[in-house]
């Protein structure tokens, strides 16, 4: 019944005396929203790059639709065809127009010729609200349409689920919202579900569940409304 499940879970850095995960256990499932919150340290990133597939667990496992991910022998392909991700530091590459940012993640999906790549993307510009700025070049785009080219390459492969790391970090509130509005219709349209680390109570409060860690380990999880009231 979970898409994606990290069961009992640990992490310590190689140079690190601090252990950023600390038996951690928490499942999505499929079309929910989840939120983790928690103070800078506790362990949220490294969580989201265990359940990413972007790193490994020292112990524990991470299973994707019951299928335990360590062995997977196809990570980078899996990762590339499951998963959409969004980070804070929109990782778009300089060089390339917003068209050609969204290709990207294509080459490591199903098969496409150069014709249906060009035309997915345009339609995952436009769904963004991106289609007038295709052939410009990051640095050419406001922060928040940066992020919305982010978001339009996440979804390059059609991901069951998107990963998102501070989100809104960089974005004033009005683009902050909009992203936020944004993902909700994808979420509903396409059935994603979404897995969102936050210090922010407004991207909490608009998920189905939130989980808030602390030192390494899940101190609450439970239905958003709750878990921000607490705070
Ligand atoms: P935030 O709480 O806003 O996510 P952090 O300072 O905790 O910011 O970390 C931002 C990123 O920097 C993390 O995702 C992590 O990969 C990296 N990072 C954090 N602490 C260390 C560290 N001690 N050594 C190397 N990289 C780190
Ligand atoms: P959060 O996202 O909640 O801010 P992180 O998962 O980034 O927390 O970090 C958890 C702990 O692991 C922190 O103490 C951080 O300094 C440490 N850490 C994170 N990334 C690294 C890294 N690449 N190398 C060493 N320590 C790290």
């Amino acid at each position: 019944e979970y898409l994606l499940f990290a069961d009992r879970v640990h992490k310590t850095y190689p140079d690190g005396k601090v252990r950023a995960l600390t038996g951690v256990s928490l499942g999505v499932r499929m079309g929910e929203s989840v939120a983790i919150t928690g103070p800078s340290g506790c362990g949220k990133s490294t969580l989201l790059n265990l359940l990413g597939a972007l790193d490994r667990p020292d112990s524990g496992e991470v299973y994707f639709r019951g299928e335990p991910l360590s062995k997977r022998r196809d990570l980078d392909r899996f990762r590339a065809r499951q998963i959409g991700f969004v980070f804070q530091s929109f990782f778009l590459l300089p060089t390339l127009t917003a068209r050609e940012n969204v290709q990207v993640p294509m080459f490591e999906g199903p098969p496409l010729s150069a014709h249906a790549r060009a035309k997915k993307a345009e339609s995952l510009l436009e769904l963004v609200g991106m289609s007038g700025r295709a052939g410009h070049r990051p640095a050419q785009l406001s922060v928040g349409e940066r992020q919305r080219v982010a978001l339009a390459r996440a979804l390059a492969n059609d991901p069951v689920l998107l990963l998102a790391d501070e989100p809104t970090g960089n974005l004033d509130s009005e683009n902050a919202a909009r992203v936020l509005d944004l993902l909700a219709t994808l979420r509903q349209d396409r059935k994603l579900a979404l897995l969102v680390v936050t210090h922010s109570p407004d991207v909490a409060l608009r998920a189905d569940r939130v989980v808030r860690m602390k030192d390494g380990q899940v101190l609450l999880d439970g239905v958003a409304a709750a878990a921000v009231a607490t705070r």
